[in-house]
């Protein structure tokens, strides 16, 4: 149960995923044909990664153990307790 987490969007329990924006094949392209801004890309790309929802991509996944998330998660699984064995992972 400990560091898990629940996503405010979609109700997925888990572990958040850390997601980078665009494609790096845009990114290999660009840095081959235009130097400046494949750079530009992948100073983006960078500062764009964020850890989110493995399920739907949703950046704001909150910690299980907190008020909110509680709340939450009584409100989508009331028949269980245990919020480890929740969702299917
Ligand atoms: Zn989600």
């Amino acid at each position: 149960m400990a560091g898990q987490m629940i996503c405010t969007n979609c109700g997925h329990v888990g572990k958040p995923k850390r997601i980078t924006k665009g494609s790096i094949i845009v990114e290999l392209g660009l840095w081959i044909c235009f130097l400046l801004p494949g750079l530009i890309y992948s100073i983006w790309r960078l500062s764009s990664r964020y850890d989110g929802c493995p399920k739907c991509e949703y950046p704001n996944m909150i910690s299980i153990t907190s008020p909110v998330a509680q709340k939450l998660f009584n409100q989508l699984y009331p028949n269980t307790t245990d919020p480890g064995t929740a969702a299917p992972s």
